[in-house]
């Protein structure tokens, strides 16, 4: 490794490639370079400089170390998800989410157990495809309503209409 100290031409708050420590700019930047002198790590603070040969190489040990273990632990997070791979995927089927996420609505509306809606998710749930789809193409202004019940209907019908695939040609 060589330090090479170079001229600042930029003055913007650097970045301690050995300590890791952010640092005021000067005159001066001590650049850390490979024992080639070709690769360049980055730049070096004045600390660092003025803390000596020791204390660089106890930091660039624990900056080994850290990234070992890093290095470890991604690759224990690889195997774990390679392993994933070879056994079943359990997730919910579309119309099990599309539901769950009505519910939530509902709930955040506080309508989750309100009877004209529950009547409601009934009645839809009867409505041969074209009532359905006609009723969301018709009434499609439900959906911004700032009545809640309004908008609680309008998604309760697009709801049904997305389980039945009514709800592409929209
Ligand atoms: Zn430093």
């Amino acid at each position: 490794m060589k330090i090479r100290l170079e001229r600042n031409h930029l003055f913007m708050e650097g970045n301690c490639v050995i300590c890791g420590e952010a640092f005021q700019p000067a005159l001066l930047l001590p650049m850390v370079y490979d024992d080639s002198g070709n690769q360049q790590y980055g730049e070096l603070c004045t600390r660092c400089l003025e803390a000596g040969p020791a204390h660089i190489r106890a930091q660039v040990a624990r900056q080994v170390a850290a990234s070992r273990e890093r290095a470890a632990s991604l690759l224990a997070q690889a195997d774990q998800l390679e392993a994933e791979l070879d056994r079943p995927l359990e997730m919910p089927d579309r119309t099990t989410w599309q539901r769950a996420f009505l519910d939530a609505f509902l709930a955040e509306l506080g309508l989750a157990d309100n009877d004209e809606i529950t009547a409601f998710r009934a009645e839809v749930a009867m409505w041969p495809d074209e009532v359905l789809q006609r009723y969301l193409t018709t009434q499609i202004a439900a959906a911004q309503s700032s009545d809640k019940l309004q908008r609680a209907r309008y998604a309760i019908a697009w709801q049904s209409g997305e389980a039945r695939g009514l709800t592409e040609q929209l």
